[in-house]
């Protein structure tokens, strides 16, 4: 039998319309700062921008020269923290080479109030208390978390494996899913025997960016299997799961593209509705 297709863009049209009377009401505005000209990045922006605009979420793209110098990226982050018409703000990873040593100075400048990619350590840490505590989650990790609820799969009680712990995707991931009654596994470049614990999984979670890296022997039968790697071969996106033969055993499972890349986009979007609501209640 066909697996489950776990489509992201209906779900994150459902989100985004869920949350368009909260952006009527509140107003909220969401920057994205570019650094250079990384192509990946000028499409994921392009991917966030258009679907503020189909929410009528205002928005800004302040995109900075290749070259720009950390103290004037720090000064610019300092501006968008003390904006007050300025909601949430992003800064596009990766940067170019000179300021790629510096990401975690830059993300602990960016006020956690305005945190809307949740990579900062104060909303990070605020995840390890509960889901309740969940306010500004990566919106990678959320977007899983939501596209799971939508199609309905049960997280408690289940035994979840996630090969990637990076801080934004992996790892996140992993404690959200912990907060939802899960067993997890994470895996990761130094495991050893990764395929023995990967087909111990009920829901497996790909978080690498290694091409086609999970293959059908590495799949328990009927399992979920959810791609969030995206890679590009021979111009085409790919997942980090070889979807094809996998697909013949598993029970759902999220393609590339068209699974997660939509939910990161919508989560986002919900995170700067709520930075907004939870500013006015300061
Ligand atoms: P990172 O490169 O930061 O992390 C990759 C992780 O994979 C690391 O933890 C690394 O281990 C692990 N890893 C590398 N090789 C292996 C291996 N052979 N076996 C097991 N684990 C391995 O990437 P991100 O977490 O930022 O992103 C992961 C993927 O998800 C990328 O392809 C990215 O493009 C994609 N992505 C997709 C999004 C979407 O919306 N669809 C959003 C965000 C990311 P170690 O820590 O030991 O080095």
């Amino acid at each position: 039998m066909s697996p489950t297709l776990l489509l992201g863009a209906p779900v994150a049209d459902a989100l985004l319309r869920s949350l368009k009377p909260d952006i009527e009401e509140l107003n909220p505005k969401l920057v994205v700062v570019q650094v250079g000209e990384d192509p990946a990045s000028t499409s994921y922006i392009q991917q966030k921008l258009k679907s503020c605009d189909r929410v009528g979420l205002r928005h800004e793209h302040r995109h900075l020269d290749e070259k720009t110098p950390l103290p004037e990226l720090m000064q610019k982050i300092e501006e968008l923290n003390h904006d007050r018409d300025v909601t949430g703000f992003i800064v596009q990873l990766p940067l170019p080479k000179h300021l790629q040593l510096y990401v975690p100075d830059i993300i602990k400048a960016i006020d956690p109030m305005k945190d809307i990619d949740g990579f900062g350590a104060y909303n990070l840490g605020k995840m390890f208390l509960s889901s309740e505590f969940e306010h500004l989650p990566p919106a990678t990790p959320a977007g899983v978390i939501e596209l799971l609820k939508s199609y309905k799969i049960e997280i408690e009680g289940k035994h979840v494996v996630v090969v990637g712990r990076s801080n934004i995707v992996g790892k996140p991931l992993a404690i959200m899913l912990v907060n939802r009654g899960a067993t997890v596994t994470i895996c990761h470049s130094r495991t050893k025997h990764l395929a023995e614990l990967t087909r111990q999984a009920d829901i497996l979670v790909a978080a690498v960016g290694s091409p086609k890296m999970i293959t059908k022997d590495m799949v328990k039968k009927g399992a979920v299997v959810i791609d969030i790697g995206v890679s590009r071969v021979n111009g085409k996106l790919c997942g980090d799961v070889d979807f094809e033969a996998v697909a013949e055993i598993v029970s759902a499972i999220t393609p590339v593209p068209g699974g997660v890349g939509p939910m990161t986009v919508a989560s986002l979007i919900r995170n700067c509705v709520v930075a907004k609501r939870r500013q006015a209640v300061r």
